[in-house]
């Protein structure tokens, strides 16, 4: 006997219940062990029965003085009736259309109900309560009664009964966690919080045992990163030398000055840049902070180098904005220059050609292209390159762990020297998550903005203020200014968005400003439509671009003053920052409009953040704050599992998971005295690289 058995290996799971099983992704016995409940049901109070209550939800504990099985004819039902007996009364229990309960009910047995109680013609009753043969150990009534997600088939009185059966094995659990590490944070060894996580003795149990599951998620999680570090560290890399001349007329070139902290990420890339093993490096910093300079930067020293660099966005728009961008801030340095999207190829070499597929890709390979711009079709097609030093990932949040994963293969793939990498993100992440999540990167954050930029003037637009918004607009235009409209998320479904901004544009186009010029943009249209669309807006050929949730990132239109967002309450607060950071690019006082309908007051709350707060990093914390981690960091984006990601909401936890992994790394770099914990984390690496 043991934990891996196979759960059909067990008595009573039947073929159909393991295939039931499969679904809810539990195969052996440790699966069981770790298929933790989402709640409780706090049964725990028994009372006399002479003290029910009828609206309430009680348990009572008595003798079945009758039990039958009774048809009724009009509805064609069967209900099971009992009466039961204790000191204090008596009271009856229905259940509908389950006749088989008469095998297990007998009359002069003693039992637990749990469940509501309701009046009737002959007094209170109970209807459908959770029933339970006395005994010592009770799993479905009398105590804290623990629920699961459910799935057909599977109910979580069968879940209680089977776990409560397996729970016999959890002596042959080692715990992972460290004994020092256990006794110095206080948590319940492994064994008994997995008790205590089921079938809790008190909710204060149930929480301790939950704090051990997060905490040994978070520690594991911390164990890895830092050993990924130091694995990452092995590898070699091109050294580029920092040439101070080159970098200072480059910054002589640029029509501003750089900020102190765009000044100190450049420094610490640069830095970098010269070492032997790769960089890994974040670069994190609010919408408008001025990081696609600091690449430039970064792409300038590689190139002039000798080495190619590599710029990947995560949309194709913003691949050719950067394409743009990267030729104009580099034009004095007569760099080959080019763009890979899904659908175009171009390059620039003193002028802007569109070439061939095969074109690109060859010259790419013989080495005679400098930095290419692109999309994810840098890594999904065969491109190869001669000599990459550096890849850079702009808007990184929006690839998802797998596509950085995926990326990283790519580079490595190409020599036995790996690629400098550095990841861009506005995501506005606290200090000590991004630790959490980003480990085992190195972090630059760009904490201030360049100076003189305009604070955006922000509103929450309840429904009758509409027509003076619209009203605002028109004179905005007028004034020579553009505006964004955008659509509200529509979850669901895309094409379902699409409808609702085609039909907002119509409105606006008929209704509204039959006067103006009107674009629409959402993501079902070609690219070379979108393109054509975000080309005639920059040109002023739109007054008014209509759109989905797709101009985001990135995109920079310094004329645009109005950022108008319908069902504004849908969106993140994080989401919401960035399409206000899409206005304010110009010299122009700007302006963002939160629409809403909801009167929720919660979400007026969330809304009304954004007024009062223009900082990305302290938005982000207020988000973490209102909708909890999962909701602002998906599991897609951090690669994180559930139970970790409650702990996340516990600042002080992570850092004590920080603090214990590095301690222990110290002490014991190859954890060879910890032969339970290295085979765990294994197979928690494995299980994070599947999921
Ligand atoms: P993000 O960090 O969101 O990617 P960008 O790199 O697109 O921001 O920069 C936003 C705008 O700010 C660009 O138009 C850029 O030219 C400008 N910019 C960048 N750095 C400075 C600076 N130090 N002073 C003034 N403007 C700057
Ligand atoms: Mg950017």
């Amino acid at each position: 006997m043991n934990l891996d058995l196979p759960l059909k290996n067990l008595s009573y799971v039947t073929p159909v219940y393991a295939k039931r099983l499969k679904k809810l992704g539990l195969f052996n016995v440790r699966d069981l062990l770790f298929y933790f409940p989402r709640r409780y049901d706090d049964f725990s109070a028994i009372i006399p029965i002479g003290k029910l209550k009828a609206g309430e939800t009680s348990t009572i504990q008595g003798k079945i003085l009758d039990v039958q099985n009774r048809k009724t004819f009009r509805r064609r039902m069967v209900l099971t009736e009992a009466l039961i007996e204790d000191e204090s009364g008596t009271v009856k229990a229905i259940w509908f259309n389950q006749p088989f309960l008469m095998r297990n009910l007998k009359v002069g047995q003693k039992v637990y109900l749990s469940g509501k109680v309701t009046y009737s013609e002959e007094g209170l009753q109970m209807s459908n309560p959770v029933y339970e043969i006395a005994k010592r150990y009770l799993i479905h009534t009398g105590r804290l009664v623990p629920v699961y997600h459910e799935t057909e088939g599977i109910s979580s009185r069968w879940l209680r009964w089977q776990i409560k059966r397996s729970l016999n094995f959890t002596n042959q659990i080692k715990d992972f966690l460290p004994y020092e590490i256990r006794k110095k944070e206080k948590l319940m060894d492994l064994s008994r919080a997995i008790k205590e996580i089921h079938f809790p003795q008190s909710i204060s149990l149930a929480d301790d045992a939950r704090r051990r599951f997060s905490f040994s998620e978070l520690f594991l999680i911390q164990l890895l990163k830092l050993r990924l570090k130091k694995k990452w560290r092995l590898q070699r890399a091109y050294s580029i030398g920092f040439d101070e001349e080159l970098i200072k007329k480059f910054t002589r070139s640029l029509p501003f000055k750089l900020t102190d902290a765009q000044r100190k990420s450049a420094w610490e890339i640069l830095k970098d840049l010269e070492k032997t093993w790769p960089m890994n490096r974040l670069l994190e910093g609010d919408v408008g902070s001025g990081k696609t300079v600091v690449a430039g930067i970064a792409l300038l020293q590689t190139a002039s180098k000798g080495y190619q660099a590599a710029l990947m966005a995560p949309t194709e728009m913003l691949a050719r904005q950067h394409f743009f961008e990267i030729i104009n801030l580099l034009k004095d340095f007569n760099l080959k220059i080019g763009l890979l999207t899904g659908n175009e190829a171009r390059i620039f070499k003193k002028k802007n050609n569109s070439v061939s597929r095969e074109k690109i890709l060859k010259k790419n390979q013989d080495g005679d292209i400098d930095i290419l711009i692109g999309t994810h079709a840098l890594i999904q097609e065969k491109v190869a390159f001669k000599k990459l030093a550096l890849a850079i990932i702009d808007e990184q949040h929006r690839f998802g762990v797998f596509q950085r994963a995926a990326l990283q293969k790519k580079y490595e793939s190409f020599s036995a020297v790996a690629p400098h990498l550095l990841t861009m993100t506005a995501t506005p992440i606290p200090r000590t998550l991004a630790l959490a999540i980003y480990g085992d990167l190195d972090i630059s954050f760009i904490n201030e903005m360049p100076k003189g930029r305009q604070k955006i003037i922000t509103k929450v637009i309840s429904p009758n203020e509409r027509e003076n918004t619209y009203q605002f607009i028109k004179n905005e235009v007028k004034k020579g200014r553009q505006a964004f409209v955008i659509c509200p998320l529509i979850e669901e479904s895309e094409s379902l968005q699409v409808k609702s901004a085609v039909q907002e544009y119509e409105r606006l186009s008929k209704e509204i400003f039959p006067d103006l010029r009107i674009g629409l943009l959402h993501g079902r249209l070609k690219p070379s439509e979108k393109e054509k669309r975000m080309k005639d807006f920059i040109a002023q050929k739109i007054d008014i671009l209509v759109s989905t949730s797709v101009v985001e990132v990135g995109i920079d239109i310094p004329n645009a003053t109005v950022m108008m967002i319908e069902g504004s309450e849908r969106f993140g607060l994080a989401q919401l920052h960035q399409f206000r950071g899409r206005v304010g690019r110009g010299p122009y006082q700007s302006y963002c409009f939160l629409l809403t309908d909801s009167q929720a007051g919660k979400t007026n709350q969330r809304l009304k953040a954004l007024l009062k707060i223009n900082d990305g990093a302290k938005l982000a914390e207020k988000d973490l704050e209102m909708r909890g981690p999962g909701e602002c960091f998906g599991r897609h984006q951090s690669g994180i599992p559930d139970l970790a990601m409650t702990g996340l909401s516990d600042i002080s936890l992570i850092k004590k998971a920080r603090e214990a992994a590095i301690g222990l790394i110290d002490k014991d770099q190859s954890l060879k005295n910890y032969p339970e914990l290295l085979e765990k984390l294994k197979e928690f690496s494995r299980k994070l690289h599947l999921e």
